[in-house]
């Protein structure tokens, strides 16, 4: 019987500025043809990665955590540690929020836009867009994020910078 390793068969996956874990573990696993079961699997994290993936991150993921998904993924622990919140920053893992200026310049989720305290984008002192300028709806999670549209009226993520009110 033939033995197959599984890591040595995945695609790397480069981590971009500021991505947050939700918006990496999408990528890694389209680039794998990977379901999120799949990558639990894989991880040995099981539905952990789907809480992840949904910014679920209350418990924080432990040491031991990141060095599964470390071992999968080949990036280290402290490269994936810049996709979660610092130490002592809260998260808000509702709304999803977006600065469409940013996403516009860099197409992807930054972690940094769902900090508790956060009042908007510090590059741009923008508020954080909640939800779709157009339709309403909410933003799917970042995993989710493919093509840089709203899944339901299709509008450009960052078209809906036009709506975007400064800070104050
Ligand atoms: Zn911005
Ligand atoms: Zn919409």
């Amino acid at each position: 019987m033939e033995t197959v390793d599984n890591r040595s068969r995945l695609i790397e996956v480069e981590p971009l500025e500021g991505e947050s874990l939700s918006h990496f573990l999408g990528r890694f696993r389209r680039a794998n043809y990977l379901t999120t079961t799949g990558l639990g699997k894989l991880t040995g994290l099981g539905a952990v990665i789907s809480r992840w993936e949904k910014l679920l991150l209350n418990p924080f993921p432990t040491r031991q955590e990141l060095e599964a998904l470390a071992n999968v993924v080949g990036i280290d622990v402290e490269r994936l540690g810049e996709m979660l919140p610092p130490k002592g920053v809260g998260i808000k893992h509702r709304p999803i929020l977006l600065c469409a200026v940013c996403y516009g310049e860099f197409p992807w989720h930054r972690i940094e836009w769902q900090f508790k305290d956060r009042l908007g984008c510090d590059r741009h002192q923008l508020r954080l867009l909640p939800n779709c300028t157009n339709c309403q709806r909410l933003f799917p999670i970042p995993a989710d994020w493919v093509q840089g549209e709203c899944q339901h009226c299709f509008l450009p993520f960052a078209t809906m910078a036009k709506r975007q009110k400064s800070i104050g």
